[in-house]
């Protein structure tokens, strides 16, 4: 019996051709996408489910929840593994929404393209080959969720977008790649991460609306002092270096923190939030004391996303900070 994939489309450059109203839009269908790339192998059966259609950017939380519960449908439905094609601008938030909450066991790759299926050398045909060969391995159940692109596969909890065009876009500092896949054949080089993953149960109830702030030089915290009246029932907050934030800013901070779980994070991608470093106003240490949680070395995409799914199952500050040490932060 051939072993059964299924292609979850949700849009992006990989189903992307020109609109008449001036460049690309999202319009292939995950059929489509088969017919197009003309994926065939005789030993799987593809079945292909067109989710969404938009660009990775109008993607919301909730559609990767919706995404995550298709995906327990398909595993309750005997599917051995499953392919998530969508743009990359957001491939690391879809990824990591489904390595937390999709079905443990089932190969769950998402893929992508960073050029449209009309522009000369297009690589979705070679990713969604690659990403449905990569579902199809067994020895995929076990390693989580991955990004699989040109060639590489990047275990969803580091990977990041690195470019906005080039074809080679996506790293996953500090730990790199897990693997490859070339000559025909997937090459896990790293299978087990450490520590796992928390335990969170998909969402049931509305998500609620998480703030993403940025620090920048001199910010006096004017747009921080608003949060709580525009009905935000959390925040990520992206500080400088080690998560240094402007000493103003950070005392608006601190009365925010007091109503409304704040997570500090890093603007430096593939490093982390210090713990116990800096003792300046506005430093780690500082925020810390004032009642910030520290992000560690989830990117603030990701903590968004996990924060949202936090506070939507109820988690009070001491489940957050259970959930934020699975990535080193507190
Ligand atoms: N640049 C993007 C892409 O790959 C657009 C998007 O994320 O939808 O697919």
């Amino acid at each position: 019996m051939s072993k059964k994939i299924a292609l979850l489309s949700l849009g992006g450059t990989i189903s992307m051709t020109e609109a008449s109203t001036g460049g690309v839009v999202p319009t292939l269908s995950g059929e489509a996408l088969l017919k197009r790339f003309a994926i065939q192998d005789s030993s799987l059966e593809i079945v292909a489910i067109s989710f969404r259609q938009l660009a990775s950017a109008q993607l919301s939380p909730s559609d990767l929840i919706d995404a995550a519960v298709k995906l327990y449908e398909l595993a309750a439905a005997g599917i051995s593994g499953v392919v998530i094609s969508q743009g990359t601008d957001t491939i690391e938030e879809t990824a990591f929404a489904l390595d937390l909450l999709g079905p443990k066991g089932l190969p769950i790759v998402v893929t992508g393209a960073m050029r449209h299926p009309d522009a000369p050398g297009a690589d979705g045909a070679a990713n969604l080959r690659d990403a449905i060969m990569m579902a199809a391995q067994q020895s995929a159940a076990g390693i989580g969720a991955t990004v699989v692109m040109d060639g590489e596969i990047h275990a969803a909890r580091f990977v990041t977008k690195g470019n906005t065009a080039t074809v080679r876009a996506f790293h996953s500092t500090p730990i790199g790649q897990l693997g490859w896949i070339k000559e025909g054949s997937v090459d896990l080089i790293v299978t087990g991460l450490t520590p796992p993953l928390p335990d969170i149960p998909l969402p049931e109830k509305a998500l609620p609306p998480v703030a993403i702030l940025k620090a920048a030089l001199g910010d006096d915290g004017r747009l921080a002092a608003k949060l709580i009246d525009l009905g935000y029932a959390g925040a990520i907050v992206e500080g400088m270096g080690g998560g240094h934030i402007h000493p103003v800013m950070a005392e608006r901070l601190a009365e925010i923190a007091s109503r409304i779980p704040v997570i500090v994070s890093t603007r430096v991608v593939g490093s982390h939030v210090l713990r116990k470093t800096y003792g300046f106003v506005g430093s780690e240490i500082d925020l810390s004391r004032r009642g910030l949680l520290l992000g560690g070395w989830l990117t603030t995409g990701k903590l968004h996303f996990l924060l949202t799914c936090l506070l939507a199952n109820g988690s009070d500050q001491t489940g957050i900070r259970g959930a934020l040490a699975a990535f080193g932060g507190c």
